[in-house]
């Protein structure tokens, strides 16, 4: 059974059951199709859908508003404290602010997207984050989607996929991207870096979105998924 955690007292009662709602892990490298499927799957399911790569994105854009070198991991760390990032929800999605304001299309900024690895290679950054995306299932159901979300985050969690595509297929979606985002290069250094890198955990279903509509594959995750609550 899923979610129950059993705390035994030394007289061999249990004594408190506490049950963690479930939380679904979807990593996978960037143009996988794997933002798009775990919103669709959130819905599917009314969780809610949780961005890491924006919790990423903000520390890093903040970093840049602060003149801070994002390769410079020591005036990075140095910026963490009283740091004025807060993280919430906006109905079922996750949402990033700064001081109160919504932070949006400043997360997606060429800036940004060619410093973020750098910044989330730091693990006094990725400990800070993962605290707060663990936050969110304290209360309530997730879908959560990042890199490391099956093999750090919720290394416990039976719901597991890592979505990818062909070689081909990603490079196509690349290119519809636009080049002002350094995907590839992105997905090099996520996969290299030493503190938790982009990797499939072992436990995680394969999901290979390269010969499926986005339909097949939310439907075939959710009939997973639904099979093993
Ligand atoms: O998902 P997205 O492409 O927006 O993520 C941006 C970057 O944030 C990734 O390239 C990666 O460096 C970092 N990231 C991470 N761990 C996560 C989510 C994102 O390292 N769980």
């Amino acid at each position: 059974m899923h979610g129950f955690e059993l705390d035994i007292t030394e007289c061999g009662w249990y004594n408190a059951v506490r049950m963690n709602p479930p939380a679904i892990a979807i990593d996978g490298p960037a143009a996988s199709g794997k933002s798009t499927v775990a919103k669709l799957i959130a819905r599917e399911l009314g969780y809610t859908f949780i961005n890491t790569g924006a919790m990423y994105r903000a520390v890093t854009w903040y970093a840049l508003q602060q003149g801070v070198c994002p390769a410079d991991a020591e005036a990075v760390k140095a910026l963490l404290p009283g740091i004025p990032l807060s993280f919430g929800k906006d109905g079922a999605n996750s949402t990033v602010m700064c001081e109160g304001k919504v932070l949006s299309g400043e997360l997606t900024e060429t800036a940004v997207n060619d410093n973020v690895s750098a910044v989330a290679a730091i693990p006094e950054v990725r400990a800070l984050l993962v605290e707060k995306q663990r936050e969110y299932n304290l209360t309530e159901p997730v879908v959560m989607e990042g890199r490391d979300i099956g093999t750090v985050v919720f290394p416990n969690t039976p719901f597991k996929y890592f979505v990818t595509a062909s070689e081909e297929v990603r490079a196509a979606r690349r290119a519809a991207q636009g080049l002002t985002d350094s995907i590839a290069e992105r997905d090099r250094k996520d996969s290299a870096r030493a503190c938790a890198p982009l990797v499939q955990a072992e436990d995680a279903t394969l999901v290979d979105t390269s010969e499926l509509t986005i339909e097949q594959v939310v439907a075939k995750v959710v009939a997973d998924i639904k099979s093993k609550i």
